[in-house]
């Protein structure tokens, strides 16, 4: 019998199929979702668009309508075209493929996105992750070392990133865009939640590539994510995509949701609104050692020395599921990020999370006696 290590690769044999935390009835702030459902009235004429989509045929292959779309919604400039992928996962796997066999390496400063790491092991691609600044910020005399040094194919720049939250400098994304000869992809995954984007400069700065997706918007059940660059970039990616990626239900509720976007937008507009405010009630709290800024729809917060993973656990215990990033990674340990939720969901987090704290503390601080 055939088995699995006599074909595949070790690395990836070795590596866990990414983990997603089980959440059934739970109070979902783990994920980066838009909590707020469409209204009954829009969930209506959605379901009056996909009526009489053919599901016998293949969907439009290049999805011409939905680039179109999206180019005059997000005003992709002239001097980009577009790659459409099964949420920008699938265009970070289509550009890591790309380049796969030019013996160089994706570089990203760590901690990131856990994806970029992910797809390049899968395709046999060196990583190389830059540590960021004390403050989660770019260490620029670092990064332009290594692009000396390791000549990366494409340096993936999350911005803003995750699991941090913060947006980089914009001035200094432009020096290390200016010095990289290779690719860089700014992952603009949280747009309608940060203050500056790089997409007017699609297709102008050499080298320069934008990546976005409509799953922190507000649909990431119908993966969408797009890559804008120079045509020459464009044409030579399509190359490696998969001719019917982007599914026909996929297409038709990406128009409609596009031609209804003032929805989507004002829901990002709250959310952004309780993000500072779960940022100040955060700070106040006797327990939390610092508060990440974040221009994106979820918040980094650091817990007392030793606190974070039995913090998780209480509030998983109390049905409600964040992420314990500590468990990731050293750099980050007693770290948890949550995701902003509604008004309510939020005040749900932050009295519970206060209750464990103060239980947590007291304890600590009780004399341990008869124990
Ligand atoms: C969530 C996230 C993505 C993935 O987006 P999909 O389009 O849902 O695949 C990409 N980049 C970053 C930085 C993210 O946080």
């Amino acid at each position: 019998m055939t088995r699995p290590v006599d074909l595949m690769r070790p690395e990836v044999l070795a590596q866990p199929a990414y983990a997603v935390a089980g959440a059934v009835g739970m109070l979902k702030l783990d994920a980066m979702e838009n909590p707020f459902p469409w209204p009954g009235e829009l969930e209506d004429a959605w379901l009056d668009a996909l009526r009489g989509a053919e599901l016998n045929r293949y969907p439009d292959a290049g999805g011409d309508s939905v680039k179109a779309a999206i180019r005059s919604a997000h005003g992709i400039p002239e001097s980009a075209d577009c790659l459409l992928g099964n949420g920008s996962d699938e265009l970070i796997q289509i550009l890591i493929t790309a380049v796969q066999s030019s013996g160089r390496p994706v570089l990203a400063p760590v901690p990131t996105f856990v994806m970029y790491e992910v797809l390049a092991r899968a395709a046999g691609v060196p990583f190389a992750g830059v540590p960021l600044d004390e403050d989660f910020g770019l260490d620029v005399p670092a990064l332009l070392r290594a692009l000396e040094t390791q000549r990366p194919a494409i340096v993936f720049l999350a911005f803003p990133n995750n699991p941090t939250g913060r947006i980089y400098d914009p001035g200094l994304v432009a020096e290390v865009v200016a010095a990289n000869p290779g690719l860089t992809v700014i992952d603009e995954a949280y747009a309608p939640f940060s203050s500056h984007s790089f997409l007017p400069q699609a297709g102008s700065m050499p080298g320069l590539m934008v990546m976005r997706t409509l799953s922190k918007l507000g649909l990431a059940g119908l993966r969408l994510g797009y890559l804008a660059a120079a045509p020459e970039w464009i044409d030579a990616l399509e190359r490696l995509r998969l001719p019917y990626n982007i599914n026909s239900l996929t297409q038709r509720s990406v128009l409609f949701a596009l031609a209804h976007t003032g929805v989507l937008d004002a829901q990002a507009g709250i959310l952004r609104e309780q993000r500072r405010r779960v940022a100040d009630a955060l700070a106040l709290l006797p327990g939390v050692r610092r508060v990440i800024p974040s221009d994106a729809n979820f918040i980094l917060f650091e817990v007392a020395p030793g606190l974070g993973a039995v913090v998780f656990d209480d509030l998983r215990g109390a049905g409600i599921l964040i992420k314990d990033v500590g468990r990731a990674t050293g750099r980050l340990s007693d770290h948890l990020r949550v995701t902003i939720g509604t008004p309510r969901e939020n005040e749900v987090f932050l009295a519970a999370l206060a209750g464990i704290l103060a239980t947590r503390l007291r304890d600590a601080q009780a004399p341990q006696i008869g124990r």
